[in-house]
């Protein structure tokens, strides 16, 4: 197949470029580069399955040939204030690539009669008053909210393409991707995994939030990819959670990276930077990605870590 997938430098959008590429399909990735990085894609450069185009999604996206499926990976997805790459400083750029960016892929799949997925997120579920969330939840989001640019745009997102599924009968997918680490993350936007790795590298406490005991459940993202590839090829309309159901507190997830690390700083407290909003618990329920996907999380959390190791030494300049 010809895939289009926008946001192809981005942390996910680049293992799901990969993916693609080894599964046979020749990619055309698309990427302006606010969040994603041109390194994220170099080893693809020569390439003869990967095209790269430099384009924002808000604008009217031309894709050369003849495209199969269009995946749209474009956007911001880091909550933290602290960080230029967080969403909320970059309100309208989030919800311009969630509400424009959705509309013009929606466009270019129904021009060339193509599948298409949307990477969703937990996010559409808020601060849930449900615990595990299954994709039969409408969610608990503040509209106005810190998170709004980012949670409204993406609930945006999924009613558009239901509307293009069923008013142009687009062959379309939703996934609905909860937390989720790996290599090519960035370092510096502010989320908790590459927080707690990189200060337990250089022997610092780690940054906890509030309390410690808002939870996530985190996917690793070889785990994650896998599931995106098999709602592909399913024929499921309707969102799909993918996730790992492990859900874990801050204050465990601190201190299992620094065993790991072998780390003797602990931890500190810190005043949460996400301004209220944070979600306190987050779990996926993922019955129905087993059910009708075969599909469930391979690797753990200490598995999962330990082999992110390596990159994030890598990319602190700790390994010779
Ligand atoms: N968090 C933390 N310390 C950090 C960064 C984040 O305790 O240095 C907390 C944050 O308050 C949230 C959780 O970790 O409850 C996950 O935050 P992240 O930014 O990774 O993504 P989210 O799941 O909130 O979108």
């Amino acid at each position: 197949m010809n895939i289009l997938v926008t946001g192809a430098a981005g942390f996910l959008g680049s293992h799901l470029c990969d993916r693609l590429i080894k599964d046979g399909h020749f990619v055309i990735g698309m990427d302006n580069f606010i969040t994603g990085s041109p390194k994220n894609l170099e080893h693809l450069a020569g390439n003869e399955q990967f095209l790269f185009i430099k384009q924002d999604v808000s604008n009217f996206i031309f894709a050369p040939g003849e495209i199969d499926a269009v995946m749209h990976f474009a956007s911001p997805a880091s909550p933290n204030k602290e960080s230029r790459f967080g969403y909320p400083n970059l309100p309208i750029q989030t919800m311009k690539a969630g509400a424009l960016g959705t509309h013009n892929t929606l466009g270019v799949a129904k021009a060339h009669h193509a599948r298409y997925l949307l990477a969703s997120t937990s996010e559409i579920y808020g601060d849930p008053a449900v615990n595990p969330q299954p994709e039969s939840y409408w969610g608990h989001v503040n509209p106005i909210g810190p998170r709004s640019m980012y949670d409204e745009a993406k609930r945006f997102a999924e009613a558009l393409v239901m509307s293009y599924h069923n008013f142009h009968s687009i062959d379309t997918r939703i996934v609905r991707i909860f937390n989720t680490y790996g290599t090519r993350m960035r370092l510096d936007d502010g989320r908790v995994v590459p927080n707690f790795i990189q200060q337990a590298l250089r022997k610092e406490p780690l940054t906890v939030y509030g309390d410690g005991s808002q939870t996530r459940s985190f996917c690793f993202v070889d785990d994650l990819i896998e599931g995106i590839v098999r709602l592909f090829h399913s024929d499921e309309t309707m969102p799909v959670n993918i996730g790992n159901p492990v859900e874990m507190s801050m204050l465990a997830l601190a201190d299992t990276i620094n065993q790991i690390c072998d780390n003797p700083a602990g931890i500190k407290f810190m005043k949460n930077l996400q301004l209220g909003n944070d979600p306190k618990r987050r779990q996926p329920d993922i019955t129905k990605a087993k059910q009708i996907l075969d599909w469930s999380p391979q690797v753990n959390v200490e598995e999962g870590i330990r082999r992110v190791l390596p990159y994030f030494k890598q990319e602190m300049g700790l390994v010779e």
